[in-house]
């Protein structure tokens, strides 16, 4: 009898450190995700009120130009992580996004998931889409955001050698659901310091895909952040502050030259 009940007692607590333990390592707070240094990157500094936002798979027009149009009413620079196809299509508003101050990333050339690609096609996004940015705007983007978020370790590495830095997010406004404005602003309260915000100019392949609510949301987000003291930082900006101010810890691009003519890639 004694023994059973010792065993029970037992088998309570195993069970209870498991839900713990997965509870953990399956935490959706993105903002506790741990960093890896030089690697991989959700969030920035937890001590500092400064976020980023990111717009991903653009350029779409009209409403990344009339994104850019709002960051610019509200002097906020952001970081647009671009799709290959995207900015052959819209090279001008490329060069615009550059132009105004902001940041492009990488986003692939055309919205795999790269869980799901060999290493070659992997390197092929990657290198098509870093070129033509290159071409068109004159910046070597540093910043790859995977497509889904599709990261393992295979697609990590080869991101990684390629000379770029992943960068997820830790706080999602889900405007790409379009669940209407009033919907997309209730996640307000889910900002916190260090955040790297999602948000979308773009809708993968299709150009024009409506990303209206996103620009109605947008000033509100602006407004009201920056009236709980938040300031707005590009994705590079928020990793030197993680990195505790090292003078331009994530200025790589000059430092990487070495470019992939197109010839080679495929
Ligand atoms: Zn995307």
């Amino acid at each position: 009898m004694e023994l059973t009940r010792k065993a029970l007692i037992g088998w309570t607590i195993i069970g209870i450190c498991l839900v713990v333990i997965s509870s953990i390592a399956f935490s959706s707070d993105l903002n506790r995700k741990r960093n890896r240094d030089g690697l991989l990157y959700w969030h920035g500094p937890s001590n500092q009120k400064v976020i980023a936002l990111t717009f991903d798979d653009g350029p779409n027009e009209p409403y990344t130009s009339q994104i850019l149009d709002i960051l610019k009413k509200y002097d906020v620079k952001a970081t647009f992580f671009m799709v290959g196809k995207n900015v052959e299509k819209y090279p001008e508003v490329a060069r615009k996004v550059a132009a105004e101050g902001n940041v492009i990333g990488n986003h692939s050339w055309d919205h795999p998931n790269l869980i799901f690609k060999t290493n070659g096609q992997t390197r092929r996004e990657i290198l098509k889409t870093g070129n033509l940015i290159w071409q068109v705007t004159g910046v070597n983007p540093e910043l790859f955001r995977p497509p889904y978020g599709g990261d393992d370790l295979m697609t990590l590495t080869q991101i990684h050698k390629l000379g770029y830095v992943t960068v997820k997010w830790s706080m999602s406004f889900e405007d790409w659901k379009q669940p209407g404005v009033d919907k997309i602003l209730t996640r307000l309260p889910m900002v916190q310091n260090g955040s790297i915000i999602l948000l979308h100019d773009g809708n993968r392949l299709f150009h024009g895909a409506d990303r209206s609510q996103t620009v109605a949301a947008l000033p509100e987000i602006i407004l009201q952040l920056k009236k709980e003291g938040y300031s707005f930082v590009t994705v590079p900006q928020l990793l030197d502050e993680q990195a505790g101010n090292e003078a331009n810890h994530f200025s790589i691009s000059n430092k990487r030259l070495v470019m992939y003519p197109l010839s080679q890639q495929d």
